[in-house]
């Protein structure tokens, strides 16, 4: 009976299993099927100064499947990275995020003080010809380089250490900005704070979230913007979602923002309606 009993869990076991694999290459399938057909949207998120000022936006990916609706780019950009196809999604978001810019600068929706923060991953970022593409893609857009900034995590730098720095400072020198985003979730020593061009640090939204209450996050928090005022690397908290939040991040000298408190990523449409005045 013990036997049957076993077999039969294990029966279960790889009829779970299978689900599994199953589910994940449904999604590779039709990962490359929107890949193919550019079935992806970018939605813009609002960047807030101290002042309430407009001063940028961040382009965020979405996939609607026809069946299952809004996939979530947590869950798919993985898998992208796995099976090799962010490049060529990367490369699409880079693409439509300046061509989006392009028509709001010739409508006059978007300041060239503003800043486009876009995603890299750092599979797309390692690749031979991410430098060439982002100079082919500013100069087919027409877009001032100084209102790009791209965003990469800390975990890329290190791969290869050497080979990033050259990079960043080829980036640097067409004049586009360079974020590190998450910052504080991964694994980047205080070495590359000092070596590599940042202009900017996103405090990651799980520090942000509790500032109020936990006081081991206040003190990252607050650690993290006097160094980085130190180093004259901006800082941007992300997830700010309340007035108090607000408030408690100012009185520590947080000047940039992005969170649902002033507002959610939207379409490019909605975004301007909501937050660009003129
Ligand atoms: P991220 O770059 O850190 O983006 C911020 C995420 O936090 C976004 O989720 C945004 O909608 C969400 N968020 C913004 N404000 C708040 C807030 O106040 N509270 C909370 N709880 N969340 C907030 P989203 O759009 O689902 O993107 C998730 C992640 O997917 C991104 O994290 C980024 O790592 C990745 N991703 C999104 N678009 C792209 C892309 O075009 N390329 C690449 N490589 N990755 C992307
Ligand atoms: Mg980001
Ligand atoms: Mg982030
Ligand atoms: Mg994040």
């Amino acid at each position: 009976r013990a036997k049957e009993c076993g077999r039969n869990t294990f029966a279960l076991y790889k009829k779970e299993m299978q689900a599994v694999s199953d589910a994940r290459l449904e999604m590779e399938k039709a990962l490359h099927h929107a890949t193919e057909f550019k079935l992806f949207e970018l939605y813009y998120q609002p960047q807030i100064n101290d002042q309430n000022e407009l001063i940028g936006a961040e382009a965020l990916i979405r996939w609607k499947d026809d069946k299952k609706g809004f996939i979530s780019p947590a869950e798919f950009i993985p898998v992208a990275e796995e099976i090799g196809l962010i490049v060529e999604i990367g490369d699409w978001v880079l693409n439509e995020a300046l061509s989006q810019v392009a028509v709001w600068l010739k409508e006059g929706k978007w300041q060239v003080s503003w800043r486009i923060s876009i995603n890299v991953s750092p599979i797309q970022f390692q690749q031979a010809g991410f430098l060439p593409m982002l100079k082919a893609q500013l100069q087919k857009h027409d877009v001032p380089a100084c209102c790009v900034d791209l965003e990469i995590t800390e975990n890329m730098l290190l791969n290869d250490l050497a080979s990033s720095l050259e990079k960043m400072n080829a980036i640097k020198s067409l004049g586009v900005y360079l974020s590190i985003d998450d910052f504080g979730t991964g694994y980047s020593s205080l070495k590359y704070l000092k070596l590599l061009p940042i202009d900017r640090l996103k405090i990651d939204q799980s520090f942000v979230r509790d500032l109020l209450t936990d006081k081991s996050d206040e003190a990252i928090v607050h650690a993290v913007i006097a160094m980085a005022k130190a180093l004259n690397i901006e800082v941007l908290a992300e997830g700010v979602e309340t007035l108090s939040h607000y408030d408690r991040l100012r009185e520590i000298n947080c000047f940039c923002y992005q969170g649902y408190y002033f507002g959610h990523p939207l379409p490019p449409d909605k975004f301007v309606a909501a937050f660009v005045h003129d």
